[in-house]
């Protein structure tokens, strides 16, 4: 179901006030969190109406599907972050058409959007995904061995690590959500501690965002609580 653009106002409303509430409720400032809004399945002329509602960070998934949307709304002032598997043959469009890349989970890859990023343009910003629950079937880094990765993307020249994000498994209750969002914060935070200056968190949806910002999340991606459900 596409949503007609006249809903998105009272959305994107409703999606900051949650943030707003789950910020207020673990003492946090509002601005340390930031609403990507992931516009996967979502014509140009709706992402144009959630930039005029005041939102300037978009997240897409495929990137055949996002390189129109970009090329279409060059004229706005829109961070665009790639959210979704990487596959091999498509880093030099992501290293080119995004200014965030969430999902690097490998050396290989990294090293490909290191050497794709054009000279002209500021570095590619990095978010180690981190296989959080264990699942066998999700993309994702061990956690035992998301250090040794950060130090290696950290040291590549066109590339920025910013952070780490995760995709929890689907049908979790809030509290063993809790539990692997606190883990991942616990991550960061060790690989903060060894000196690594990272400064985002990339974690919580549409359902559980106000469990990731209590455990910690700066930056959530939402979709369906902002554009309805994706046909
Ligand atoms: C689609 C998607 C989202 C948004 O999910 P919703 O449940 O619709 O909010 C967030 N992160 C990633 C990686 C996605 O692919």
């Amino acid at each position: 179901m596409l949503m007609s653009p006249q809903n998105l106002p009272e959305n994107i409303r409703h999606v900051q006030e949650r943030i707003k509430r789950a910020a207020a409720e673990c003492g946090r400032s509002v601005d340390s969190v930031t609403l990507l809004a992931v516009c996967k399945s979502q014509p140009a002329d709706i992402v144009r109406a959630a930039a005029r509602a005041g939102l300037a960070e978009f997240g897409e998934s495929y990137v055949q599907e996002a390189l129109g949307k970009i090329e279409a709304l060059r004229d706005l002032p829109l961070t665009w972050h790639f959210v979704g598997k990487i596959q091999t043959n498509k880093t030099r469009d992501i290293a080119e058409n995004f200014a965030w890349v969430h999902g690097v989970d490998r050396l290989r890859i990294a090293e490909r959007l290191s050497g794709q990023r054009p000279f002209h343009a500021p570095p590619l910003n990095i978010c180690l995904q981190v296989n959080i629950g264990a699942e066998a079937s999700k993309g994702g880094v061990a956690p035992a061995e998301a250090s040794a990765l950060a130090a290696q993307v950290a040291s590549l020249p066109r590339l920025r690590l910013r952070g780490l994000m995760c995709i929890p498994p689907a049908d979790l209750d809030t509290a063993a959500l809790r539990r692997l969002f606190a883990k991942l914060a616990g991550l960061f935070a060790s690989l903060n501690a060894g000196g690594a200056h990272l400064d985002t968190l990339s974690m919580g949806m549409s359902a559980d965002l106000e469990a990731a910002i209590l455990e910690g999340a700066t930056l959530v991606r939402v979709g369906t609580a902002l554009f309805g459900a994706r046909s």
